[in-house]
This record gives structure tokens, sequence and C-alpha cells, in this order.
């Protein structure tokens, strides 16, 4: 949870320092740059709640490997990490809708939420990588790049209980290190209240 701490805050102190930066140049920008700043009040806010977070059963994710958030030529793993990708020659921008934590592939991978597993997941079209959706009382996720337990499937399970074997996407996307995505589809705010 520190490391956790420590990596939000150098993230609002860099967002902190851009806007400084877009300050001396973009004075026409002011609204947004007071929207972002704003945020990061908010974000700063959050990393001081969550002092109390460390208590379990705050309905937060759990970690699905015990590795480091993904940062690499792919990008940066984060939730709401910027991220682009070129349809038809245009760029289109688009926010991470996930978290990517790194594993080693063949490793226990953990479930970032307790609640029921309805079903296997494909990221693809093809049968090459897999994952699964887990339905909880905290929210709804799929974890992606991992091989679920079949006999896990219908099941309930235990928010850390492992769920299945590492798979190596780095296969698939060179530039990228393996990890586990965890996209997350829906969350209960009253997850959040004790
Ligand atoms: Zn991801």
């Amino acid at each position: 949870m520190e490391d956790v701490k420590h990596e939000f805050r150098n993230f609002v102190q860099i967002v902190r320092q851009l806007l400084v930066t877009l300050d001396k140049h973009f004075l026409e920008s002011q609204a947004v740059i007071g929207k972002i700043a704003n945020r990061c009040g908010q974000m700063e806010d959050a990393v001081d709640g969550l002092n109390i977070a460390e208590s379990p059963n705050l309905g937060l994710m759990a970690n699905p490997t015990g590795l480091e958030i993904r940062n690499d030529a792919g990008g940066d793993g984060h939730y709401g990490a910027s991220r682009k990708k070129i349809i038809n020659s245009k760029t289109i921008r688009y926010a991470h809708p996930g978290e990517d934590r790194v594993c080693k592939p063949g490793q226990e991978v953990a479930a970032v939420i307790g609640g029921i597993i309805p079903r296997i997941a494909r990221p693809y079209l093809n049968k090459d990588f897999s994952g699964l959706l887990i339905v909880g009382k905290s929210g709804k996720v799929k974890m992606f790049y991992l091989e679920p337990f079949p006999e896990l499937i219908g099941k309930h399970v235990e928010q850390g209980q492992v769920i299945g074997i590492a798979q190596d996407i780095s296969k698939k996307y060179p530039d990228v290190i393996p990890h586990i995505h965890t996209q997350i589809l829906e969350w209960n705010p009253g997850s959040l209240i004790i």
C-alpha cells in the first residue's frame, strides 16, 4: 500500500508540474487547467483516504499477481492511462479501462474481488488468450491473460483466492511486459463504505 501511495503522489506531482508548463504557454486553457487541478486535489484526498482503506473488506481490488503495475514500451498500466490506436489512419485516443499488473507467465493468479465467476471471458475473437468474469458485491470485472481453473466456473470465489495460471501476452504484443489486465466494468460505490 505504501508503494501505491508513493506512486499516486508522484503521479499527482507530475501532473502538477505539467499544469505549471501549460499555464505558462496556454493561457486560453484556464478552464481545462482548473478542472485538472481540481481533480488532482480530489486524488490527493483519495490517497489520504487509503490509510483507512488498508483495512480488509473495503471493496478495493486485490493485487492478482503480487507484482507492480506495468510500465513499458507498450504503455502505462494504470487505470485511466492514456492510450491511442490508429484506425483508418486516424489516431483515436482513449483511457485504459483497467489496471495491468505485471505477472510471471505460469504463476498463480488471484481474484481481484470476491464473487461469482459466471463464465470464461475471451479478450480476442480467437482462443489464443483467455480470462474470466467476476461478479461480486463490490463490482463486476473481467480479468484477462490467464487460464482459469475450469472447476471454478459458476462458483463463488473469495478475494485473493487463486483462480488460474498467468499466460504470456508478450507473445502477442512483443513491446509489453507479461501482465494480467483487470477491466473494471462496474463498481458499487457502496462497497467503499465500512
Ligand atoms: Zn490493460
